[in-house]
Order: C-alpha cells, then sequence, then structure tokens
C-alpha cells in the first residue's frame, strides 16, 4: 500500500444560488496500514470524502492522491465497500459470483474465483450461501456479502461506508474484529466511516470528525488515539 493523501478538498454540489460546498478545503493524510474512522452527522460529507478517495468523484476543488499520484478514477489498490449493498450487488448473479466479480476483470479462472469468493464469505461469517442470489439473503447478509466482495480486491487499501449498518450485534462485533485484522495481520489501509464513535475508537488509529454546519463551513478535528 500507499500514502493516501487528500490536499485541501472541496466538493461543490449544485450551481449559483443552489450551490451546496462539502468538505470545504478538507487536508488528510492516510498513512500506508494506517486505519481511519469517520465520523459526524448525517449532511457532513461523510459519503462524499469516500467517494473522492475512491477516485469514484473528482473533486471540485483540491486534490486526492494516491502513491503520489492524483486519483482520476477507480484504483487497482483500492477496494469500496458502499453503503448501498442493495445497489451494488448484481441480482441476477449468485452470491458468489457476486463476491468473486472483481476477480474476472484479471483473467482469474472460474473454478479459483469461486474457491476465493468461499474464502471471503467464509471471513464474513457466510457459509453455504454462494449459490443463493442476493435477494435470497436478509439484508445483514446480504451487507456481508458486499463486504466479502470488497476483501475479494485483495487491495491494499479498503475504504468502507458504514458497513456494519443493518447487520445485527453478534455479526457486527465479528466484523469488527475482522477489520481489525486485516490491519494487524496484513497491513492493510482502513478508511472507515461509522454514525458510532464507539466502533470509530475501537477501530482506528485516529478519528476524524467531520462536523457540519448549515453554512457549508466544516470543523475538522483530529483525534489521535494512538495505536493500542
Ligand atoms: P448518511 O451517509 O448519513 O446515511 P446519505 O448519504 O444517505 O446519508 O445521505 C445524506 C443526505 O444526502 C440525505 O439527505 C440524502 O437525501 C442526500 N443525498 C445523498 N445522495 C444524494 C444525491 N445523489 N443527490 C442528492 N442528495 C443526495
Ligand atoms: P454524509 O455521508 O456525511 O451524510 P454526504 O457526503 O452523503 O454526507 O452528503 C453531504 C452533503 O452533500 C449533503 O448535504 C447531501 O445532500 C449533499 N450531496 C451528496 N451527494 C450529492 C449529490 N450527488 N448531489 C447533490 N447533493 C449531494
Amino acid at each position: 500500500g500507499a500514502e493516501l493523501v487528500v490536499d485541501n478538498v472541496g466538493v461543490t454540489y449544485g450551481q449559483g444560488a443552489a450551490a451546496h460546498h462539502v468538505l470545504g478545503g478538507l487536508t488528510l493524510k492516510v498513512e500506508p496500514g494506517e486505519s481511519v474512522c469517520i465520523v459526524g452527522p448525517s449532511g457532513a460529507g461523510k459519503t462524499t470524502l469516500l467517494r473522492c478517495l475512491s477516485g469514484l468523484s473528482k473533486p471540485t476543488a483540491g486534490t486526492v492522491s494516491y502513491a503520489g499520484q492524483a486519483l482520476t478514477g477507480p484504483h487497482s489498490d483500492i477496494a469500496v465497500v458502499s453503503q448501498d449493498y442493495r445497489g451494488s450487488l448484481l441480482p441476477w448473479m449468485r452470491v458468489w459470483d457476486n463476491v468473486a466479480f472483481p476477480l474476472q476483470g484479471r483473467g482469474v479462472k472460474r473454478a479459483q474465483r469461486r474457491r476465493r469468493a468461499e474464502e471471503c464469505l467464509a471471513s464474513v461469517g457466510l457459509r453455504d450461501v454462494g449459490d443463493k442470489y442476493p435477494w435470497q439473503l436478509s439484508g445483514g447478509m446480504q451487507q456481508r456479502v458486499a463486504i466479502a466482495r470488497g476483501l475479494a480486491y485483495d487491495a491494499p487499501v479498503l475504504l468502507m461506508d458504514e458497513p456494519f449498518g443493518s447487520v445485527d450485534a453478534q455479526s457486527r462485533f465479528d466484523l469488527e474484529d475482522l477489520t481489525l485484522r486485516l490491519r494487524r495481520e496484513l497491513g492493510i489501509t482502513v478508511v472507515l466511516v461509522t454514525h458510532d464513535i464507539d466502533e470509530a475508537v475501537y477501530l482506528g488509529d485516529r478519528v476524524i470528525v467531520l462536523g457540519g454546519r448549515p453554512t457549508g463551513v466544516l470543523d475538522t478535528l483530529t483525534v489521535a488515539l494512538g495505536t493500542d
């Protein structure tokens, strides 16, 4: 993995009188192998920030760079688990195929894709669901499938937007521990958006608080927690 740098980033939605400014010149550096949690009220720009970090959105002002190069689109080192698992899982594909989808473009053979998918599904606590379709699973299970797909990328950077929002409490604890292990054992860089400050403190080496104001001016407070 390499360093992710957010330099003076702002995003403007809409134009003229309807213009709405988000992030207001945010600067942030995420070191390789670091775990950074982003918290803040609804509308503060958490999802917008994650989209910029993933290269899916281009900031209106400032730059986001990875390994010293400005991101101009999705990067093979950066995997994303979006908040909207319903919109991101493909309903006509079986669960295992959804999970293995990122590997298809890399020319990985079907049998090997299947094996990797089952591995990733097992690591999020899902077994024997590979042959089902996403819509045959509960919301919490679908969310775990989306996380499994994020793992299937084998990317050194994993961005997650409220990944545990609709899973039950026990699965949530398991997935939080899985997230800790991703960093500790595999050295994966994690940037995770959550509404839950306890979760942020538990999972983050650092917690970034995005505070929204009606004017769109933002305060950014970094709480350094140290490692463990
Ligand atoms: P959170 O991440 O806090 O759950 P959401 O990302 O779902 O919140 O949305 C926050 C607010 O942004 C909501 O009021 C929603 O209607 C608005 N919003 C999200 N995406 C869009 C969009 N594409 N166009 C307009 N408004 C949006
Ligand atoms: P959060 O994830 O913290 O809730 P978002 O990044 O979803 O915040 O949204 C920040 C602000 O930007 C919100 O006020 C939302 O309405 C607005 N917004 C987000 N996406 C869009 C969009 N595609 N078009 C217009 N406004 C948007």
